[in-house]
């Protein structure tokens, strides 16, 4: 029977204590030194902060790795609990305090366990937007734990206590960031026609990048284009030398990633050349569409039926345009990223929001999943 009181104790010093991308420096330290404890093999120092504790099997049976993330977010916490973060303008409102208590609770009770296969638990960096899980891969991470199937928790607001979602396939949106710099020809405002003005070029490239969803992409296909900042101009009757517009695209297929890149530097470009400006477009491609493997949804599907039951298990729901660095994993190992029930969703209680907590109500949940998973996955 697994301690809850540790792990509950755990969760509650990871959120009082949050770090932010790759300076995961005492959260790693913490969970090494918790592995250490519970007689696994561990390494550290992959990919920056991320961790590796190793429980090897008896023999015969498969590896498998499975995977937490630690890092916390720039948001000053509003709750006033005693477990509020201690440090000031950091938070963890993505829950990855129960993501990694919940992981390290596993570890310790697996440790115990006789197991024929050979259970990896990564604890990574960063992430929320860095790529944290790409560094660890980049630093060698399936080529020094090589795995048969990699698998991946993330707790969800409005999903009931107790309850699992997941679905197969493409589930989460590839992500990139683009930042368009509009160079035009400064002038008085009064004259016009004596410069190249690159506030209207983008007025018109924040309209016609719209056509690119509605006009290009196939309406069956799902895809989001949304430009989230606009720069350019400081006074009211000077016409700048230039502009700058930044946003990001989500897209579930490759093809339409492709597309919505080629889109829009041919219409930028287009409606720059066309009022006698020029465009600069840095496109970058953050992560990629978070990819489901059939077959390891299929068992996760019945690892999580046998524990909850069917009518708490959401099997094929919906795919959402967050995106996810679990997904660069998945293209190198198959296998299964799920979704935890963390409650009902009341106002405020959503993800990324400064009155986030995870729910400890959870913690047995995911544990006992992660127990399963290794049960059914590791022989
Ligand atoms: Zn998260
Ligand atoms: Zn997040």
């Amino acid at each position: 029977m697994v301690d809850l009181s540790d792990v509950r104790a755990w969760r509650h010093h990871l959120h009082a204590h949050p770090e932010t991308a790759f300076e995961e420096f005492e959260t790693s330290r913490f969970v090494a030194e918790k592995l250490r404890s519970f007689g696994l093999e561990v390494t550290e120092g992959i990919g920056g902060t991320g961790v590796v504790g190793v429980k090897r099997g008896t023999g015969g049976g498969r590896t498998v790795s499975f995977r937490a993330d630690m890092d916390a977010l720039d948001i000053q916490e509003a709750n006033r609990f005693a477990h509020a973060s201690r440090i000031r303008g950091k938070m963890h409102a993505c829950g990855h305090d129960g993501h990694t208590a919940m992981l390290l609770g596993a570890a310790r009770h697996l440790a115990q366990r006789d197991l024929s296969g050979t259970i990896q638990f990564v604890f990574q960096p960063a992430e929320e937007n860095e790529g944290g899980g790409k560094r660890m891969i980049e630093d060698g991470l399936f080529k020094r734990f090589p795995a048969d199937a990699v698998f991946g928790m993330h707790t969800r607001p409005g999903l009931d206590i107790g309850s699992f979602a997941l679905r197969s396939g493409p589930s989460m949106a590839s992500f990139d960031v683009f930042e368009i710099t509009i160079e035009g020809k400064g002038t008085h405002a009064a004259r016009p026609h004596l410069g190249a003005d690159p506030i209207v070029a983008a007025g018109q490239i924040i309209s016609a990048v719209q056509s690119i969803v509605s006009r290009s992409v196939d309406p069956l296909d799902a895809a989001v284009v949304s430009i989230t900042e606009m720069k350019g101009g400081a006074s009211w009757n000077v016409i700048p030398d230039s502009a700058v517009l930044r946003g990001t695209t989500r897209a579930l297929d490759q093809g339409v990633r492709d597309l919505i890149e080629a889109r829009l530097r041919s219409v930028v470009s287009s409606i720059c050349g066309g009022l006698g400006c020029v465009a600069n477009i840095i496109y970058d491609r953050r992560y990629p569409v978070l990819v489901n493997t059939p077959e390891w949804t299929a068992a996760c599907g019945e690892v999580v039926q046998r524990l909850v039951g069917t009518d708490r298990v959401k099997k094929e729901i919906p795919a959402t345009m967050g995106a996810e660095d679990f997904a660069f994993m998945l293209q190198e190992v198959p296998g299964c990223y799920l979704w935890i029930g963390n409650g009902t969703m009341e106002r405020d209680r959503i993800l990324h929001n400064p009155n986030f907590d995870f729910n400890d109500d959870a913690l047995p949940f995911g544990i006992d999943y992660w127990v399963a998973l290794a049960e059914a996955v590791a022989k």
